[in-house]
């Protein structure tokens, strides 16, 4: 569960740690433009095909493990931790992104950290990498609310069936939320495609204030606006929840290399597929990302 940890509130950044964002954001956001300006106007590197190529080898994303190994999110129906089944998938789309030529991929471990430090230090990095794509991978579990009782290898343990399947999250504030949106449709539609299944349940009134927005009703994307790793994030930037691990069957699933693989395809492929179309979408990076970054700067201490 990322849900409630990571609401905000009144979390806001010191004005030198925005300071540094902003510093550390400039060379993305010329670089995006220029991206822009090289490949929208003219699409003259491809003269046979209406469509700008993908520049797999100039093109870099961000997969951000989710947690930390000392603060390692939910705990499994069978007691593991989220950041273990976080860590294992985000490697995968690691490599496999590798193997398809996105050479620049970088897989973004978050050393332990104050935790709400640490969710700006990924935002921060993804501008300082001048990143095209953020893309952070997570587990789900439920509200403490849903828990039952069960015993596992003579321990008893916390879990929850009432719901199954993944979950796509942005931020309206996100400094390019269209692009943001544009790839979070891609990865649902190639989720969907490979025959899973995105939980509903987000729309439910019982999930109170972690009720959320559902964007997209065929391929399963809500709008999350509070999340820092979204919000604070000049990147495009999409927060996957592969699964639920209190779940006791999807965990079994989560845990399974051959299931690993199939989500792990589905993002090299949505990945390949943004590539392929965003120079020919209209990007707006400047206008968002500068109100957001006002926003920022009014807040007036850092709570850690
Ligand atoms: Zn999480």
């Amino acid at each position: 569960m990322f849900g409630e940890p990571v609401e905000t509130g009144s979390i806001k950044m010191t004005g030198a740690a925005s300071a540094r964002v902003e510093a550390a954001a400039k060379p993305a956001a010329a670089a995006a433009t220029n991206g822009d300006t090289a490949s929208k106007p003219t699409a003259a590197k491809s003269d046979t095909t209406s469509k700008p190529a993908c520049d797999r080898d100039a093109f870099r994303v961000i997969v951000d493990v989710g947690h930390t190994a000392g603060k390692p999110g939910a705990t499994s129906a069978r007691g593991a931790y989220e950041y273990e089944f976080n860590l294992k998938l985000a490697t995968l789309i690691d490599h496999k992104l590798r193997d398809a030529g996105f050479a620049k991929t970088v897989l973004l471990i978050t050393k332990d950290t104050p935790y709400y430090a640490g969710l700006f230090k990924r935002a921060e990095r993804a501008s300082a990498l001048s990143a095209d794509l953020f893309l952070s991978i997570h587990h789900d579990s439920v509200p403490d609310s849903f828990l039952q009782k069960w015993e596992y290898q003579g321990v008893q343990r916390s879990y929850s069936d009432r719901f199954k399947g993944h979950s796509i999250f942005i931020s309206r504030d996100n400094g390019d939320y269209r692009s943001s949106l544009m790839f979070a449709k891609l990865l649902g539609q190639q989720l969907k495609d490979r025959g899973m299944k995105y939980t509903p349940h987000y729309t439910e009134k019982f999930m109170g204030h972690r009720k959320r927005i559902l964007v997209d009703a065929d391929v399963g994307v809500y709008r999350y606006d509070q999340l820092i790793v979204l919000r604070n994030n000049r990147t495009p930037a999409v927060l996957l929840e592969a699964g639920s691990i209190i779940n006791r069957d999807e965990e079994l699933l989560m845990a399974s290399p051959e299931w690993r693989g199939v989500i792990g395809a589905a993002a090299v492929a949505a990945v390949e597929n943004y590539c392929a179309e965003r120079s020919s979408a209209t990007r707006s990076v400047e206008r968002p990302a500068t109100r957001s970054a006002d926003r920022r700067t009014t807040g007036s201490g850092r709570r850690r």
